[in-house]
């Protein structure tokens, strides 16, 4: 096809895409998309040769920001040999050295792999096991799920059932999964002690029910990016095996060092029974998740064939997904990314402190690359003040998608000083900006 104009490009994608979480019809008559041609480090560039620092590692996946080279040569290097085969009765060295490579680095004692390809699918995987595990471990009546107000794990029915966040669930009512959701520990300002004991309860009167606690550790990040004291996720596990059900963990958007260590888990010392990875595992280059088990788990599928999890996408262990999900754990252990993002980390920390100040503003925080600030109380996702801060920062040369009237950045961890400082001087700005509209 001839070369696009921005125009060209724009005008098909309003004719035959359907976007995600996006109002269409204000998409088609009002939206001005961004068109962009290109990517690379922080930054996207644009049909029109201008760029944007990209303030939320788009859609979070890209820790190591756009198109490392170490990893756009590991996909090359792939490609030339081996692009897709599947994992059923095959194996191949990238998705071997990788299982073994995670291992190394999750919390103990998780033991086992199982690819699949995305959060969501990860999240998906999580649940499916929990109820297998109890089924093959002669407790079926384990088949609910606890979760906490305002959760987010994924999109498909499974992993939708677990969320909390009202406008996503409501067109599927009846349908999803009857979970039970628990008030989050930052919910008030006695939340903690409130919280935990909601969740003591739950668990205390569905004995034999429950089969697992599924968490976003440290930090709801769909429902606003709400952070929480790591006390909360050692006494969930503590709780946990005391009632003998299994605590998930969904790192899909904590992992790979967005809060700070590699596993948001850690900073509690605590270690799930399943532990989903996504988003920063796949380097941002193609869709590659994983649910990690513990040997427990995985021993509870063994034994007759009726034991085993009849359950694998086309695409799960994908050589060229595999290749650079590995050349991305090396990445961070060579070019000590965690230790050079905490710098980074406080220069957040200190603008968003300073954002607080700002009148009308409210509830800045910030845990390791990630900094929030509320334009608004109790808008939620349909705030319309947060998008007033994008569109500002759109013209200043930053992409901040906002959640409602919550403003955040969560950057690539690689995000060069001078970048970040510009994008959180354009933070501030844009905050500035939206709220004198109030
Ligand atoms: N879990 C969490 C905590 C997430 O933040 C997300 C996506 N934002 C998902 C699961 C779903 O991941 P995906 O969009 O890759 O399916």
């Amino acid at each position: 096809m001839a070369h696009l104009s921005r125009a060209d490009i724009v005008a098909l994608d309003k004719r035959y895409i359907w976007h995600p979480y996006t109002p269409m019809r204000r998409y088609i008559d009002e939206v001005d998309p961004l068109v962009i041609e290109r990517a690379e480090g922080a930054r996207l560039f644009d049909a029109d040769g201008r760029s944007y620092i990209d303030g939320n590692s788009s859609w979070w996946v890209a820790t190591l920001g756009h198109n490392h080279p170490r990893l756009v040569e590991a996909l090359c290097r792939q490609a030339r040999t081996m692009c897709h085969t599947s994992l059923a009765g095959v194996t191949h060295a990238p998705a071997a050295e990788l299982a073994a490579e995670m291992i190394a680095v999750a919390p103990r004692p998780l033991d086992r792999v199982f690819y699949s390809d995305d959060g969501s699918t990860a999240v998906e995987v999580a649940l499916k096991l929990c109820l297998q595990f109890f089924r093959n471990e002669g407790q079926p009546g384990r088949r609910r799920f606890v979760a906490l107000d305002g959760a987010y794990h994924g999109d498909t029915l499974g992993a939708a059932s677990l969320g909390g966040v009202e406008i996503f669930r409501r067109q599927y009512g009846g349908v999803l999964m009857d979970c039970i959701f628990v008030p989050p520990p930052h919910a008030r300002e006695d939340g903690h002690e409130a919280a935990f004991a909601a969740l003591a309860d739950v668990l205390a009167r569905g004995a034999g029910e429950i089969a697992a606690v599924v968490l976003e550790p440290l930090v709801q990040g769909t429902a606003g990016m709400r952070i929480y004291d790591p006390e909360y996720l050692r006494r969930a596990r503590a709780l946990c095996d005391a009632h003998g059900a299994l605590l998930v963990i969904d790192e899909v958007f904590t992992g790979y060092g967005r809060t700070g260590p590699m596993w948001a888990c850690e900073a509690a010392g605590v270690a799930p029974d399943l532990l989903c990875t996504g988003k920063g595992f796949s380097g941002g280059m193609l869709p590659m998740a994983a649910t990690l088990a513990t040997a427990r788990i995985f021993d509870a599928f063994l034994g007759a064939p009726e034991r085993a999890f009849y359950y694998g996408h086309s695409f799960c262990g994908n050589p060229l997904g595999a290749a650079v999900a590995r050349e991305v754990l090396a990445v961070y252990r060579e070019e000590e990314i965690l230790a050079r993002a905490a710098p980074k980390a406080a220069r957040i920390a200190r603008a968003f402190a300073d954002m607080g100040a700002i009148p009308g503003a409210s509830r800045a925080r910030a845990l390791g690359m990630i900094g929030a600030i509320d334009l608004s109380r109790g808008a939620g996702y349909l705030g319309e003040l947060g998008w007033r801060a994008y569109a500002e920062a759109r013209r200043l040369g930053a992409y901040l998608r906002p959640l409602g009237d919550v403003v955040y950045v969560a950057p690539p961890l690689t995000i060069p000083d001078a970048d970040l400082d510009e994008l959180l001087d354009i933070v501030r700005r844009s905050v500035t900006f939206a709220l004198s509209t109030a």
